[in-house]
């Protein structure tokens, strides 16, 4: 069924596991992403930036998410990914999505404390779930570049305070992995995850996941980790087998013949991710 970042990450919480959040850049992928938790017999959450929430349109998101999660009898969030725009956010919310994250990551503590408090007020309300940030992750999100001496990991004392204070249903933390990094693998610091997790009483998210290795995956998901976002990998996926696509068919080719191989390409590498967060 069509459902909450709540309920999915408290069912990853139950068995030890973490739920695979995949970001999608336009409608196709959707379908690629909930065929493969079907086949993989797990909820899945789809995500999105603000952009392409607004290129494929929030409703028609929604529309095609509730579709697809009746279809195959899977249990899909939709999520609206690092969301700093308050109107996007209404927006979403009011839209139908899960859940929504708050990144405040930038501001001062007690900014994102004040913003993170108003989305979880109105997404609440609604039914919906919030995710915010603690500490920087590092690397490039959406074409936007972290300095690398702009990253802090998360701080466990700061990250209890935050949690009491706004009530968010998942904590975002940063413990050395960098968004758009593939062509190597992070050092992550297990300490500071350690040390998170024995004092924070909310599902952990890690950001960035593409970079992570297939072992380490199974360490901090050992530690708390229960949402694990992947999005450079697919996409790097799509664009090569796409890009080879189109310049091996002919023009007049339907379309269809150049994005089906794609789709199936990506179906793969989720369903592979998907495999290691059921951490067996
Ligand atoms: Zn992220």
């Amino acid at each position: 069924m069509y459902t909450t970042l709540k309920s999915v990450l408290e069912e990853a919480s139950e068995l030890n596991m973490a739920i695979g959040a995949f970001n999608t850049h336009n409608l196709e992928m959707v379908q690629a992403i909930v065929k493969a938790a079907n086949n993989q017999r797990t909820p899945v959450i789809i995500q999105t930036s603000e952009g392409t929430a607004k290129y494929v349109g929030m409703r028609t998101l929604v529309a095609v998410c509730k579709s697809l999660a009746e279809e195959y009898g899977v249990n899909v969030d939709l999520h609206l990914d690092h969301a700093k725009n308050w109107d996007n956010i209404r927006e979403a919310v009011d839209a139908g999505f899960g859940s929504v994250m708050f990144d405040g990551s930038a501001l001062p503590f007690k900014e994102n404390i004040l913003g993170t408090r108003r989305v979880v007020e109105y997404a609440h309300a609604a039914g919906a779930s919030v995710e915010a940030e603690l500490g920087t992750v590092g690397g490039t999100e959406d074409g936007v570049a972290v300095a690398s001496d702009a990253v802090r990991l998360t701080d466990p004392a700061q990250a209890v305070e935050f949690i009491d204070k706004t009530d968010i249903d998942a904590l975002a933390v940063a413990i050395g992995t960098n968004h758009g990094q593939y062509k190597s693998k992070t050092n992550i610091n297990f300490d500071v995850l350690k040390s998170i997790y024995e004092v924070a009483q909310r599902p952990l998210v890690i950001h960035g996941g593409t970079g992570v290795s297939d072992n380490d995956i199974h360490r901090v998901i050992d530690l708390g980790i229960r949402k694990f976002n992947v999005g450079t990998e697919l996409l790097v996926q799509w664009n090569r087998k796409s890009k080879e696509l189109y310049d091996s068919n002919k023009e007049n080719t339907s379309n269809r013949n150049n994005v089906m191989p794609a789709l199936d390409v990506v179906q793969e590498v989720v369903e592979h991710k998907i495999s290691l967060f059921k951490n067996i």
